[in-house]
């Protein structure tokens, strides 16, 4: 078996649809049609034929009304039929061919009127026609063919004809019969019978185009009086019949209204006589046409839309013009009701089809819409993710660069560092001998401040190199913040003093013990006193702290307010980003690297509080500075002897020569006793010689043979038998922390100069020996002991 290719399955499923369509539209106009509901279309329809084809009457006909003016003339009705009798007998003394009645003489009257009428008509004899009423009566079995014919007297002289008018189920009269069946077999009507026509029962359409009101009339009256025009009559057929109303002889017709059953039977002799007896088209005729409409306008792919509405345009032309063409040529009328129906059903089908197709168009159209709009996501999503990819590669090689730059930068500081501090080590040393002549040693005393200006600057390239490398440290630790705050007050007193500035501090509402990095603290209360004092050349730079138990828990917030210069509003966010000044043009009065509000900033979010600005140009600034308060309290703990640096045994451990000499003359005048040995091997056994109160140890040193920093210092710390163990620290921060843990009393993150080392140092022997920074050293590190207090609430 071959398998129906899909195509042609669909194309057969549609014609067997389309056949189908056409078989329901048919029976549709049928059963239309055979109900009747088309009546008024169809009267309607005819009414406008007979009137567009109305012709004028034969003139061989000639209608004797029994009018109004007869029945008043005559004193009313019924007649006697010697009335009946003088008429027929002039009509015909006037030359009529034969004189027809329409008048009931079935009921017998007064045997002088019956018998003068019969005489009458024995005058004449097959001139005159008596009418006979054959009618159907009783129901069902009972059923029968009455005839009521004129009596006897009458009958037999007459010729005898039907006047039964047939009414359609619509109680109009359209139809018209040659004759009717009588039990004395079939009796020609009075139209067939005035033209000698055989006799027949079929029927047909009456010609109403034949306009009745111009067939020609006589008043029974005057014909009875002999008052007419002889022309009316002579070598006509006349027939007698009433039209006064009150005789009530009407019938409803399809053209206008009601018209005389006298006329009835003119109209039905005008059309037999022209010829135009009409022959309806039977309903299977009609049924055909309806199909054939049908099948012509089922909708087609292949003519379109416009195509379809011409074919439709051209049916409902030829519907309404057919049958007029027809009538006008043949005895010929059609209904084109049914195939109206057809037609109206068929453009509902094509219209359906049409809106169908219309509405798949749509769809197909966004369908299409939407598949491109996908496509065009597809491609900005591949887009995007060539974009992303390009992103992470470039992400990566930026931060490959930028970890190349703080590579490069703590390198280059460190390095920078090293010899600087061999630079300041020994300047310090020089200035240490007092045979220097003055001249020289302001000198060195330049030299010595320019390194440490150098020395800041380098930490703060550092401190920003960390921030970008995302290492800075914070090391929170239990501080006495009321010292810290005294101190920074005091170290910025004098250089507030030199401007002719007044700076006053309020502390009275701050804690006195806290938890926090006391080293970062400082480089912020330093830069913002320094930038207050620069910025202000007369009034007053005031520093305050206070608490704010706000919302998001305890705060302390410290403020540092001055009446300099002011910043302007759209200046204020910009000044915290790194190499940032208001305006160049100002960095030739005030110096400075634009890097210690950026530093600021970073280190108070890193604390985990922030750093904001509220200013205004020529008027002042006030920085406030707000950080998560938590208290500590001191333990009563005390440390082992000695007492202080002063009066402690050093021994120090360093490898690198240069350093070794910087730091013997940063310490050898602060300490009681430095011995300075160059591994941890020489240290080992000098300690178990002579012992010592402090090992301060450069790390290096420590990670020798390929052993970890911690692993040495482990074993150091269970030999120094209570000393205090100092670790200078030039490696990671974090490893720096873990050297702690592991038991060292401080780590000293390098680079540091060598006056801030012993500041450090002197803080390892007592924790209220706070370090005291030089105001040439705003930005350096400080650490403070971490073992000497517990955490807790104020
Ligand atoms: P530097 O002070 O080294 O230039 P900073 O980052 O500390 O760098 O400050 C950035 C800029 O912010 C300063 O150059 C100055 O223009 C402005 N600024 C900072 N503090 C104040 C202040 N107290 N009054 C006015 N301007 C200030």
């Amino acid at each position: 078996m071959t398998a129906i290719a899909p195509e042609h399955r669909a194309d057969f499923t549609a014609r067997v649809r389309s056949a189908a369509a056409v078989l329901l539209i048919t029976a549709c106009a049928a059963l239309v049609y055979g109900l009747g509901v088309l009546h008024p279309i169809d009267d309607a329809l005819s009414q406008w034929r007979f009137r567009l084809l109305e012709r004028p009457p034969s003139a061989t006909l000639t209608v004797v009304e029994i009018d109004a003016e007869s029945l008043r003339a005559a004193g009313g009705w019924p007649w006697g039929r010697d009335r009946f009798a003088r008429v027929i007998d002039n009509l015909n003394g006037a030359g009529a061919k034969v004189v027809g009645l329409d008048v009931d003489f079935s009921a017998p009257s007064t045997t002088i009127a019956d018998d003068a009428l019969a005489a009458s008509i024995r005058r004449w004899p097959g001139q005159v026609v008596l009418p006979t009423f054959d009618q159907q009566v009783g129901r069902g079995a009972d059923r029968r063919q009455i005839s009521t014919r004129p009596i006897e007297a009458l009958a037999k002289e007459a010729v005898l004809a039907s006047v039964n008018v047939p009414m359609d189920s619509d109680g109009r009269v359209r139809r018209y019969r040659h004759g009717f069946d009588t039990a004395a077999g079939v009796r020609p009507s009075m139209a067939a019978t005035l033209l000698g026509r055989p006799p027949s029962v079929s029927d047909f359409l009456i010609d109403y185009g034949v306009d009745a009101a111009a067939i020609d009339r006589i008043s029974f009256q005057d014909a009875y009086s002999g008052k007419f025009d002889p022309a009316l009559v002579r070598d006509r057929h006349v027939l007698i019949g009433s039209t006064a109303v009150e005789l009530g002889d009407q019938f409803a017709t399809p053209k206008r209204g009601v018209l005389q059953g006298v006329y009835i039977h003119a109209l039905a002799y005008e059309s037999l006589r022209a010829g135009r007896a009409l022959q309806s088209l039977g309903v299977p005729f009609l049924i055909a046409c309806s199909a054939l409409v049908a099948l012509f306008l089922r909708p087609r792919t292949a003519s379109g839309y416009a195509g379809s509405l011409r074919r439709h345009l051209l049916v409902g032309t030829a519907s309404v013009g057919l049958p007029v063409a027809l009538q006008a040529w043949m005895p010929i009328s059609l209904d084109a009701g049914p195939v109206f129906v057809a037609q109206g059903l068929s453009l509902i089908w094509l219209v359906r089809n049409e809106l169908q197709r219309r509405a798949q168009a749509v769809v197909q159209a966004r369908e299409a819409h939407l598949v491109q709009l996908a496509d065009h996501m597809r491609e900005s999503r591949d887009n995007i993710s060539v974009a992303h990819d390009k992103l992470a590669v470039a992400n990566v090689a930026l931060d490959r660069a930028l970890k190349a730059r703080t590579d490069f930068l703590a390198m280059t500081s460190h390095e920078i560092r090293t010899p600087l501090n061999g630079v300041m080590g020994m300047t310090q040393v020089i200035l240490a001998d007092q045979t220097l002549p003055d001249g020289l040693r302001e000198k060195v005393r330049l030299v010595h401040a320019s390194g440490e200006t150098m020395a800041a600057l380098v930490d703060d390239l550092l401190d920003v190199a960390k921030m970008e490398s995302g290492t800075i440290s914070i090391v929170k630790a239990p501080m006495d913040f009321r010292r810290l705050f005294d101190e920074t007050l005091a170290v910025w007193s004098d250089k507030a003093q030199v401007k002719g500035l007044s700076l006053t501090g309020d502390r009275a509402a701050a804690p006195a013990l806290i938890e926090e990095d006391a080293g970062r603290l400082r480089q912020i209360l330093f830069n913002l006193l320094a930038n207050a004092i620069k910025f202000t050349e007369a009034g007053e730079v005031s520093l305050s702290a206070s608490v704010d138990n706000g919302p998001l828990g305890d705060q302390l917030v410290l403020t540092i307010a001055d009446t300099g210069i002011g910043i302007a509003p759209d200046e204020l966010e910009r000044i915290f980003e790194p190499f940032t000044q208001v305006d160049d043009s100002r960095t030739r009065k005030y110096e400075g690297t634009g890097l210690g509000l950026a530093i600021s900033r970073r280190l108070a979010v890193a604390m985990g509080g922030e750093l904001s600005v509220d200013s205004q140009l020529g008027v002042g600034s006030r920085f406030a500075i707000k950080l998560p308060l938590r208290a500590a309290v001191a333990t009563s703990e005390t440390t082992a002897q000695p007492a202080s640096l002063a009066a402690a045994s050093v021994l120090l451990v360093e490898s690198n020569p240069l350093a070794r000499g910087v730091l013997r003359a940063a310490l050898s005048d602060q300490v009681a006793a430095l011995e300075i040995v160059e591994s941890t091997a020489q240290a080992r056994e000098a300690i178990a010689l002579r012992g010592c109160d402090l090992l301060l140890v450069e790390g290096k040193a420590l990670s020798v043979f390929e052993r970890s920093a911690i692993e040495v210092l482990d074993e150091f710390a269970g030999t120094v038998r209570g000393a205090k163990i100092v670790v200078l620290w030039g490696g990671e921060a974090a490893e720096g922390l873990r050297l702690q843990e592991a038991g060292a009393d401080l780590v000293v993150q390098k680079p540091i100069a060598a006056s801030g080392l012993v500041e450090r140092l002197k803080t390892v022997f007592t924790f209220h020996d706070l370090d005291e920074a030089s105001p040439a050293h705003p930005r350096r590190n400080a650490q403070q002991p971490a073992t000497r207090l517990k955490v807790g609430a104020l």
